[in-house]
């Protein structure tokens, strides 16, 4: 009698990760797109009021604020340029225009590339987000 023996096999179910950054950039939980992904302006809730996925997993930290300066960086630096060029105002002008400008938009871009972060973190089963199974490192 020949006894065959088959490998235990986990099934894990592919994560798509536009989807999930995409819902992370609304707020919304990357997994069901409908509950909340933050308590806070900027705290990720603990886990999502509707699928109850959990998010205390994410590690986003610096991420988002540098990729916030980044992209309002390259973004403002061409108006800043280019008002300097053509319009020549006075230092006062600057300071009040891109003084008001690129807080406002940093705060803007802030929570939804932090939503995108988690979102990604998630998708890629990173920090826990696989937890229990392969490819994870919980
Ligand atoms: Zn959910």
């Amino acid at each position: 009698m020949t006894e065959t023996s088959t490998p235990a096999t986990i099934e894990i179910t592919r994560r798509e990760l536009a989807a999930a950054m995409g819902r992370g950039a609304m707020s919304k939980c990357p997994n069901c797109g409908k509950g909340r992904l933050f308590s806070g302006f900027l705290r990720v809730a603990p886990e999502c009021d509707v699928c109850a996925e959990h998010f205390h997993h994410h590690r986003a930290d610096d991420a988002p604020a540098y990729l916030t300066i980044l992209i309002v960086g390259h973004l403002m630096l061409p108006f800043i340029l280019g008002v300097e060029e053509v319009f020549e105002p006075a230092m006062w002008v600057h300071l009040v225009l891109w003084g008001t400008l690129i807080p406002a938009a940093c705060l803007a871009l802030l929570r939804p590339i932090k939503g995108a972060v988690v979102g990604m973190q998630w998708a890629s089963r990173m920090h826990g987000f696989g937890e229990g199974k392969p490819g994870s490192d919980a």
